[in-house]
């Protein structure tokens, strides 16, 4: 009854999503905060009429707003929407990384690399981190890949890599194959690659409004890279599902993009509360990564990480255990509200 590829699916699990509001919930990399005002108005001005008929397949005001709002050179051509990075990663999985050569990654990374890599049967090779946990880049210009991506910042770890490496990256890889920097964290302190493209062809750098945009129920990331990248991509978007992006989303994307201030006052207020935070477990005996994102990852000498996790459980906190050798006894625990840590840090404190 099934095909023989259905059989072969490793699909991807995601952090626990409780419908009821039991737990505080730091184990998805949500944003505590709500939309920018200006998303909750363009949404009461929304005509529902419009639904009638199909959204810009081209998301043409959208890729506008963003390329405004990124700035550095960026035009609305170096600009593609999706649901969600992950199916703006599924498109690029698609377009560029082929079977004859292995895609290479991070050993520990977003586990949905290797899910897509999976269904379109594109070999990889999982680059281990060095002994520091930062992404060793280097690693990446041994053997001969098809393809290199990593977050920057990396997850789960929360480590950036600074962007000098990564030019150093570019300028010895060979052009004709694609360089992808996840950047779903960038706005937590982190300094974007999108100064490297006017230089480099091959890079492709992916942006999500889940995380710092607060907009992770809303479903919008995007790619910017070089006009033919980007056409590319359309190409491949259009051979499966040519209107993804809703006339809703594209709309409070708009809005959105035009409220940076708004953004930039909730992300520095998480910031703080990752460093206050980062800092009070130091000083309760954890080890704590230092993390650029909206994340920290930790571990306590002598404590398992599923201990961990089920302890803080009970506590009434969902966090984020992966049970991979290498990391398991670290907890990825994402920046909630400054309330939220502090009764999270009561709970860890007596582990
Ligand atoms: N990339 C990375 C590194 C992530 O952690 C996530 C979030 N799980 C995504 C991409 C996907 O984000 P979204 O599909 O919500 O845009």
């Amino acid at each position: 009854m099934f095909a023989k590829r259905f059989n072969e699916l490793h699909p991807y699990v995601p952090g626990e999503q409780p419908k009821d509001r039991a737990y505080i919930k730091l184990n998805a990399n949500e944003n505590p905060y709500p939309p920018s005002p200006a998303v909750a108005e363009a949404m009461r001005e929304f005509d529902p009429s419009l639904f009638r008929m199909y959204p810009d397949p081209d998301a043409r005001g959208l890729r506008e707003a963003i390329s405004h709002m990124v700035g550095k050179g960026v035009t609305p051509e170096m600009v593609f929407v999706g649901n969600g990075s992950d199916e703006v990663l599924s498109f690029i999985f698609y377009t560029f990384f082929d079977s004859d050569k292995p895609l290479y990654f991070p050993e520990h990374t977003y586990s949905f690399y290797p899910v897509y890599a999976g269904y379109y049967d594109i070999p990889v090779r999982k680059i281990p981190l060095a002994p520091d946990f930062s992404v060793d880049v280097d690693a990446f210009l041994a053997g001969e890949s098809g393809g290199i991506i990593f977050p920057n910042p990396n997850a789960p770890t929360g480590i950036f890599t600074p962007i000098a490496k990564i030019r150093s990256l570019l300028d010895r890889y060979p052009k004709d194959r694609a360089v992808v920097v996840d950047e779903a964290y960038i706005d937590f302190g982190g300094e974007s690659a999108v100064s490297l493209l006017a230089e480099h062809k091959n890079l492709v750098i992916i942006r999500t409004f889940s995380k710092s945009f607060c907009f992770a129920g809303a479903r919008l990331g995007y790619v910017i890279a070089n006009p033919e990248l980007i056409s590319a991509i359309f190409t491949t978007k259009n051979s499966f599902n040519h209107f993804p992006v809703d006339a809703l989303t594209q709309r409070i994307g708009v809005a959105a993009c035009g409220d940076a201030g708004y953004y930039r006052r909730i992300n520095d207020e998480i910031m703080r509360t990752r460093d206050s935070f980062a800092a009070a477990l130091r000083a309760a005996g954890w080890e704590v990564l230092p993390s650029l994102t909206n994340f920290v990852f930790a571990r306590k000498s002598g404590l398992g990480g599923r201990e961990a996790y089920e302890a803080i459980k009970r506590g009434g906190v969902l966090v984020r255990h992966f049970d991979s050798p290498g990391i398991s006894d670290f907890l990825r625990i994402s920046i909630g509200t400054g309330e939220d840590m502090a009764r999270l840090l009561e709970i860890m404190k007596g582990l």
